[in-house]
């Protein structure tokens, strides 16, 4: 009935009108069953932010492999795992310090949710509301899922807590100034005041799933300020823009924040292996003393903090650092930025926005952005079509010759597309 064994995820159940097998991947590049090299505007699953293939990743792999693949951190302990925890508590600002490792971005949410939800049971002030953004996207795992208000991505399940989203304004598409800013801390201003005091906010600092929107900036600021005056936890998904992504090491650097909790995934392991982690304080954590059961959190997966997962990360950390890449995500993205600017020009196309190597053009359509994706790929570039919007999610570690001919062939694409008359 079907022509493979395999159930994609996120996927229409008949397989797609035009496959496409990838075998290799070589730094920016990874080519298909055919032999045919594409350049790679996806970073393989939004997570490849070293590139494919670098050596220094695939050693410490082979390297953890070799000495002792994995073991249980529920009794026991292994030094890859306390390197990267140690690693990233020296990375996170304030006192985020404690960090529970997972696999996945979905896992790291669920966490989260937990901690935060939990932690105000352990200081026996119990608080279960949590403030969000409709168009934001945590995961797709039971807790993770109720948190987005996006249709698509909830599947219709009722809501297993109370969670109040925010929507943005149309115009918050393309929202850059601080009025834009002051107008989204007000939709947050009357969340809060909708109810019982959150226990948590919990945002992304560039919304993915939603549309690659860049939010306006001082706005994670003025929620941080809302989160302190109501004593309310705030957890930032840095599940996609993490390590680099935006052109800063995490995307409440922008705005100089701290936050109570911070999620990561994806570029973390730059996708080799798959890694997640939850970041929380001292304070957090010892509040789950007060737990009755087991005076600890009850929550973690057999390969959570696999040690072959773990010394890939702080070999990632090493590269991202060594190579400069949240330097060159920040440049080249603002090189992408500019020369797609002209799209802005095509009636089809909406907005274009991005912020380091995140870079987003809203379409009117779906169907004109599935068009786009198409024509790239005809042309040797990969990108990703979300709804409307055609999003161009690179290695951090693109070379100049590179963005220009990403740039190059994506107008081209819309040129084949939808070029404006005259
Ligand atoms: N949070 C954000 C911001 C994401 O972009 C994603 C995935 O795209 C997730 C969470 C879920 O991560 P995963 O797919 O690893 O479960």
């Amino acid at each position: 009935m079907f022509a493979s064994h395999m159930w994609r995820p996120w996927s229409p159940v008949a397989s797609p009108a035009h496959p496409l097998t990838l075998v290799r991947g070589e730094g920016n590049r990874v080519r298909d069953t055919e032999g045919v090299w594409y350049l790679d505007g996806i970073a393989g699953a939004l997570n490849a932010s070293c590139g494919h293939g670098h050596p220094r990743l695939i050693e410490a792999a082979q390297r953890q492999m070799a000495r002792l693949a994995h073991y249980d951190l529920v009794n026991a302990s292994h030094p890859a795992a306390e390197r990267i925890t140690e690693r990233l508590a020296a990375l996170l600002p304030g006192d985020l310090g404690q960090t529970l490792l997972v696999n996945s971005g979905s896992e790291a949410t669920e966490a989260a949710v937990r901690i935060a939800l939990e932690y105000w049971r352990n200081v026996g002030a119990p608080r279960d509301r949590v403030v969000t953004f409709a168009a934001g996207y945590h995961g797709s795992t039971a807790l993770a899922l109720h948190l987005s208000g996006l249709p698509y991505t909830r599947s219709g399940w009722a809501d297993l807590f109370p969670v109040h989203r925010v929507a943005l304004p149309g115009s918050a598409r393309s929202a850059r100034t601080a009025a834009d800013a002051a107008a989204l801390a007000a939709r947050f201003a009357e969340a809060f005041a909708a109810g019982p005091p959150p226990a948590a906010v919990v945002v992304e600092p560039l919304l993915n799933v939603g549309g690659g929107i860049v939010l306006p900036p001082g706005l994670l600021a003025r929620i941080r300020a809302l989160c302190d005056q109501y004593g309310t936890l705030l957890v930032v998904d840095e599940v996609f823009c993490g390590f680099g992504r935006t052109g800063r090491m995490f995307g409440f650097d922008h705005d100089g924040v701290t936050p109570d909790i911070v999620t990561m995934s994806k570029g973390i392991s730059s996708g080799y292996v798959p890694l997640g982690a939850v970041t929380t304080t001292d304070a957090i954590k010892q509040s789950f003393q007060a737990e009755p059961l087991l005076r600890g959190l009850r929550y973690g997966h057999t390969t959570g903090g696999h040690a072959v997962a773990a010394a890939v990360a702080s070999a990632v950390l090493d590269v991202v650092d060594e190579e400069g890449l949240v330097a060159n995500a920040a440049t080249r993205g603002a090189t992408l930025l500019d020369r797609l600017g002209p799209l802005l020009a095509y009636p089809d196309v909406v907005d274009v926005r991005g912020l380091g190597l995140v870079v987003t053009v809203e379409t009117v359509d779906p169907a004109v952005a599935s068009a786009v994706v198409l024509g790239a790929r005809d042309r040797g570039l990969l990108v990703r079509q979300q709804g409307a919007c055609v999003m161009v999610i690179p290695p951090l570690t693109l070379t100049g010759d590179e963005t220009a001919q990403l740039a190059d062939t994506l107008l081209a694409a819309f040129d084949q597309v939808c070029r404006p008359a005259g």
